[in-house]
């Protein structure tokens, strides 16, 4: 078992018996479910909108190289720049390089998993670059030096009284401070980062190939702040956002809003195609779009499992998944969590370290049903077991046990020979560790469940 491994078996027994984490969280996904159900309610054919999104995502990743280029002659030809980058370091070699290159001291960053993914904020700072995020959450997740909860709601682990507790503890604001006392502050202090930053850096939920655009998707405005207040704006986005036109964000900005948030339209929705113009009053001088890989690729190679780069980044399978609502978001020890995180975990970041997340599932397809772009995610979780079964990665314990299973699972008479005692014992014995210490195994059965439906039923 890796030290990864080992670490996700203790951090998820300590989690899923934290009853204050399972309140929090309950209360907070409770309240997204109501608004999904509202929100859906836009839909006359909810089916057929999801078919449409998944068919052209298809598409898309089908003929990715193609898309990418065409986004890259339409975004330079509008005047901005693609960098392209294989892994986390030249991604951010390729933003430290635009930012000392024009002397920015002082960065604005909204929202964006891709960033999270790379470290961008800390690698920042730790060149001397002042860079603050401004996403409601993600300011309170920097403040608190955390790490994003979640995809969508980086803080749905706190409760309004954690974050007052936070903003007390750093700025002096009362104890008992509201949501709305807090907002207030925060609006303020980051008006002024945003009149002085030299550069934003912003994530992409969408890249228009036909037009070479950028779509961006937020309900605080901290984003519209940080693309256009600055005089330079980077995007940092992965190779997978492409859809081919604009007509095609009238379907996925509502799905998006809708499985995301319950919305029926997210508040803000920006669409950048370039830096200012000359005959333009205002908006950023230069504009760079910086497109990762890293693992991507791999992940494209796998045909099966390739539909994952379809995914929308709602975070609805999250909030529906029975696993993450017990294990929490940070035990995935993953930028992506939730059953999206465990498919493409171990292709981004290693198979070897991470196939025990696509284990960490009860396949219950809840996933599945809740995407909006018909991802089969509890299907790629059992490829993704295939996979790593080919690749030979289980240890020579976990193939034994498996053996052993197969054989005595497939004879009645296999399974009835050790009495019940014994089979108590080969749990603990086997499976102790993975059942963890606070399980109750079963007491011994009077009688086996063979011999009890010869009983009744013959
Ligand atoms: S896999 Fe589907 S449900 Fe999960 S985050 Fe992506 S688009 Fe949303």
């Amino acid at each position: 078992m890796t030290q990864i491994h080992a670490k996700f078996l203790t951090d998820s027994e300590k989690k899923a018996f934290d009853t204050d984490h399972r309140a929090t969280i309950a209360y907070n996904v409770g309240r997204y479910d109501e608004a999904v159900l509202h929100g859906k309610m836009q839909y006359s054919n909810l089916a057929l909108a999801r078919k449409r999104a998944a068919m052209r995502k298809h598409r898309v990743i089908e003929n990715l190289e193609d898309h990418l280029k065409d986004f890259e002659y339409h975004f330079t030809r509008n005047g901005g720049k693609v960098l392209w980058a294989q892994d986390v370091d030249e991604a951010r070699k390729a933003v430290l390089e635009v930012l000392e290159k024009n002397y920015v001291r002082l960065v604005v960053k909204s929202k964006s998993m891709v960033t999270e993914e790379i470290g961008l904020t800390d690698f920042l700072e730790k060149n001397g670059i002042e860079t603050i995020e401004t996403d409601l959450g993600e300011y309170i997740v920097q403040l608190s030096n955390d790490k994003p909860y979640h995809i969508v709601t980086p803080i749905m682990h706190r409760s309004a009284r954690d974050v007052a507790k936070i903003f007390h503890e750093k700025f002096g604001l009362p104890e008992n401070s509201t949501p709305e006392e807090i907002t207030a502050f925060v609006r303020t202090t980051l008006r002024e980062k945003f009149q002085k930053a030299q550069a934003g850096i912003t994530g992409a939920n969408f890249l228009v190939s036909g037009s070479g655009s950028v779509a961006l998707t937020e309900n605080e405005g901290n984003g519209i702040l940080s693309m256009s207040m600055p005089p330079i704006h980077i995007v940092v986005t992965g190779i997978e956002k492409i859809i081919p036109s604009i007509e095609d964000l009238d379907l996925f900005w509502l799905l998006l809003a809708t499985h995301g948030t319950g919305q029926q339209v997210t508040v803000y929705n920006s669409l950048v195609s370039g830096p200012r113009k000359r005959d333009e009053a205002d908006g950023p001088t230069q504009m760079y779009v910086v497109l990762i890989d890293n693992g991507r690729h791999k992940l494209l190679e796998q045909i099966p499992q390739r539909r994952a780069l379809g995914c929308i980044r709602c975070g609805a399978c999250l909030n529906v998944c029975p696993v993450y609502r017990n294990i929490g978001g940070h035990t995935y020890n993953s930028v992506y969590s939730g059953p999206i995180g465990a498919v493409i975990t171990p292709h981004l970041r290693g198979m070897e370290e991470y196939k025990h997340l696509s284990y960490a599932s009860s396949l219950c397809g809840m996933c599945t049903e809740a995407c909006p772009v018909n991802i089969d995610l509890h299907q790629q979780l059992l490829q993704n077991r295939n996979l790593s079964v080919t690749q030979g990665l289980p240890s020579k314990w976990e193939r034994w046990g498996m053996k052993t299973f197969k054989k005595v699972m497939s004879k009645r008479k296999w399974m009835d020979m050790p009495g019940a005692g014994l089979k108590n014992f080969g749990m603990r014995l086997f499976f102790g560790k993975s059942w963890g210490p606070r399980r109750e195994m079963p007491k011994v059965a009077p009688k086996s469940f063979g011999d009890m439906w010869k009983e009744n039923h013959l």
